[in-house]
């Protein structure tokens, strides 16, 4: 459902329909991309109420902004999660948690090499696969491949309803195979056509970090586990953190809408907010907790 992109619908009348909607589909939550790429990333997932950001990687103007243009109240934001310490996930953080209040689920890791200065009254750490709830939403991270300190992904969970946020990410590991098969809407890095980086100006090292078990995924990468893994009631996909100057967004656009088979297909644009997806829950699909069977062993390649 795409109320704000109803021509002429004024902000007031964006969050009145969306109230609508929401009491129309109560299982139901609201995702858009405030923006996707290199250059920033920042994501927001909400229910009726309450609200988190995964990562603020642009400026606290610029989300400010977005979401005004959106319809959506700043308000509800609760909680910022971050995925890891590069400048793309938290350039907007310090100052969006301070002038807000927000409190900042960081690990001590993540916390250390940002270097940023958060209050400390509003920091915590969390800890893979241990849900966090904020509100009426469930937040759990997972261990992922990317050449940071100690980069997590996220699934939040809400009104029986699962959303996935997996961009960074230098291998599909069988975690995010796991929570991928659950999303009714996913998040996920598309970041490089193979051919373009190979045939690209980046030097040697750089093209090796990109396409390395540590880098980011390739286009190839997302469709296959997108045609492998994603479950009959996934009704959006969300391609994010595509690369400027190593991709293409039409060519990712044709590329998965010849496999979507229903999926709604959107292009998180590195420019700009996407429209606000309303993704619910239309079968009731049963989300009681799956945990993943991890041994240590696992866990610690995971980390290698
Ligand atoms: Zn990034
Ligand atoms: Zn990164």
């Amino acid at each position: 459902m795409f109320i704000n992109n109803i021509a002429g619908v004024t902000n007031k009348r964006k969050l009145k329909l969306r109230k609508i909607v929401f009491f129309a589909f109560p299982m139901s939550l609201f995702i858009t991309s405030l923006n996707s790429g290199s250059n920033g990333n920042c994501y927001y997932v909400g229910n009726e109420t309450e609200a988190i950001l995964i990562d603020a990687g642009i400026s606290c103007s610029e989300i400010e902004k977005r979401m005004k243009r959106l319809g959506l109240n700043i308000q509800k934001v609760k909680a910022v999660f971050i995925s890891h310490e590069h400048t793309d996930h938290i350039s907007g953080l310090q100052t969006l948690s301070k002038k807000y209040n927000l409190p900042v689920y960081i690990t001590h890791a993540t916390h250390g090499y940002s270097r940023l200065k958060l209050q400390k009254n509003l920091v915590t750490s969390f800890t893979a696969h241990q849900p966090v709830t904020v509100g009426n939403l469930s937040i759990t991270a997972f261990p992922k491949f990317h050449d940071a300190a100690d980069p997590y992904s996220f699934v939040v969970s809400g009104n029986q309803t699962k959303v996935g946020v997996f961009t960074d990410i230098g291998t599909p590991c069988e975690n995010l195979i796991h929570h991928f098969k659950q999303c009714h809407a996913a998040f996920l890095e598309s970041n490089y056509d193979v051919t373009m980086l190979e045939n690209g100006r980046y030097p040697y090292f750089l093209k090796k970090r990109i396409s390395g078990d540590k880098g980011h995924l390739s286009n190839k990468q997302a469709l296959e586990l997108f045609t492998m893994h994603r479950p009959s009631f996934m009704s959006h996909l969300l391609l994010s953190h595509l690369s400027k100057n190593n991709n293409c967004p039409k060519l990712v656009q044709q590329l998965f809408n010849e496999h979507a088979d229903g999926v709604k297909i959107i292009i998180a644009s590195r420019y700009e907010e996407t429209a606000v997806y309303h993704i619910h829950n239309s079968d009731n699909t049963d989300l009681s907790i799956k945990p993943l069977l991890t041994t240590s062993s696992q866990l610690s390649f995971a980390f290698a």
